[in-house]
């Protein structure tokens, strides 16, 4: 379902992307950030604790589940969801709508049920799902990055057959095969000026 009325025209300049667990989001997002230091990358507010490396405010705002509700009642969230059944994870909206002001584009990288309710709020945003080339290479990158429990794993996946059912909602299904060659076509479908390196 590629639907490419809008990558002839104007760039859209709020992108959010999605797919499922150790699809490699955070490794191409991290890309493009180093290749494009103009995008602007949102920061979510997360219930869950900072892995080994993980800075506060850089990787997420780490809050607790008192902080987390009362964004939710405040309508500070662009959108929320509880991700893995487990913990909560959303989208400062404040930042997002100032970045959309200054015209610079933007990247959101959200799960399933966040990427639906954005994409109610905010129509014209560009939806890419990030898609791993088989089922299998998905549960090897998963279990080959080792940084969640067997049972973790396993929720993992079960979230993931579910998100990879739904690939058909976005604009554009990007597989990542290849690191270098999914970013490059990220960016494209963003809009930005192709650079060398
Ligand atoms: P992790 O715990 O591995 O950092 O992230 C787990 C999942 O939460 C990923 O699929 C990621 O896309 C999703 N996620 C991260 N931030 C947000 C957010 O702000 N909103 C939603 N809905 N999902 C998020």
């Amino acid at each position: 379902p590629s639907n490419n009325s809008h990558t002839s025209s104007a760039p859209r300049r709020l992108t959010v992307m999605a797919g499922p667990t150790a699809v490699g989001k955070g490794t191409i997002s991290a890309d493009i950030r180093a290749r494009y230091p103009e995008v602007w990358l949102s920061v979510s507010a997360t219930t869950r604790d900072p892995r080994p490396g993980e800075v506060d405010g850089v990787n997420y705002f780490f809050v607790g589940p008192q902080r987390f509700s009362e964004m939710v009642e405040n309508d500070e969230l662009l959108e929320w969801a509880v991700v893995h059944g487990r913990n909560s994870y959303g989208t400062p909206r404040k930042a997002v709508e100032e970045q959309l002001n200054t015209g610079v584009p933007a990247l959101l990288e959200i799960d399933l049920q966040g990427a639906r309710q954005v994409k109610e709020s905010m129509p014209d945003a560009q939806f890419i799902f990030l898609a791993p080339p088989s089922w299998e290479e998905l549960v090897r990158r998963l279990i080959g990055r080792g940084t969640e429990s067997a049972e973790e794993q396993e929720r993992r996946l079960e979230t993931a057959r579910v998100e990879l059912a739904a690939q058909a909602e976005f604009d554009h299904i990007v597989i990542n095969d290849d690191v270098t060659r999914a970013t490059d076509e990220i960016i494209r479908l963003m809009g930005l000026e192709p650079k060398n390196f």
